[in-house]
């Protein structure tokens, strides 16, 4: 989640389960149960699953997705909320910048066409990455994108530079190249990864490679939720105590 400093409340993915509820609930006061924006990157339901818990209890005012379709039960739901109440909402068909406020947004580079209503057996391909920036710092959301991506978008000379990269993939082993590593020159990489889960993320390769770059790495399966601060010039790390 993104607090901005307007006050706004940008969620991207929900996770697998209705953990999210309490996840957000220390952030967002009782009396204001408002999200400005909900971006899906695909629609796994390890990402898509906790964002219905949150379409039936916040308001959500704007929705962001790729357009990508699934005949799963949890993206059905997700569709008739979206529809039911009426909200809002962008399909992202090309590069573009979407600002939200002053000096803070969003620089979409993936997907780069329209997808709406297709429907993928790998949905991780045509995953949303985009980059946030505010002030000098940015951030890179990756959502499940591939190697074939990364390829792409280097090839493209997109503006990959950031400072904090949300790993790929829960840090599987198809994504999180060395070369996209070096386009991107991140002071931190953010690896959300379950305990001990049974498709062996995050890779041997990727945790390589970062250590190789001198990247700080920060896994929520040994550090839980991992907070940062920015006032647009400097990024500081909230968590006090952390395993490099
Ligand atoms: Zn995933």
């Amino acid at each position: 989640m993104v607090k901005t400093p307007k006050d706004k409340n940008i969620l991207i993915d929900g996770g697998p389960d209705r953990n999210i509820i309490y996840k957000l609930s220390p952030y967002i006061p009782q009396n204001k149960r408002t999200i400005d924006l909900m971006i899906l990157t695909h629609p796994d339901i390890d990402h898509l699953t906790g964002l219905n818990e949150v379409l039936e209890r916040y308001e959500v005012k704007n929705i962001i997705y790729n357009g990508v379709g699934d005949d799963d039960p949890v993206y059905k739901e997700w569709q008739s909320l979206k529809e039911n109440k009426k909200i809002p909402f962008l399909i992202i068909k090309e590069r573009e910048r979407l600002n939200i406020e002053n000096n803070l947004y969003f620089d979409f580079f993936w997907p780069k066409e329209d997808l709406t209503g297709k429907d993928f057996d790998n949905d991780n391909f045509y995953s949303l990455m985009m980059k946030m920036n505010f002030g000098s710092n940015s951030v890179l959301f990756t959502g499940d994108t591939e190697k074939e991506v990364e390829d792409i978008l280097i090839k493209d000379n997109v503006n990959l530079k950031s400072d904090i990269l949300k790993v790929s993939h829960h840090g599987s082993k198809n994504a999180t190249t060395l070369d996209f590593l070096e386009k991107i020159k991140p002071i931190y990489a953010v690896i959300s990864v379950g305990k001990d889960n049974s498709f062996g993320h995050p890779s041997f390769r990727v945790i390589n490679n970062l250590e190789r770059m001198g990247i700080t790495t920060l896994r929520t399966d040994e550090i839980g939720d991992i907070i940062f601060i920015s006032n647009g010039q400097s990024i500081k790390l909230l968590n006090k105590e952390h395993k490099i």
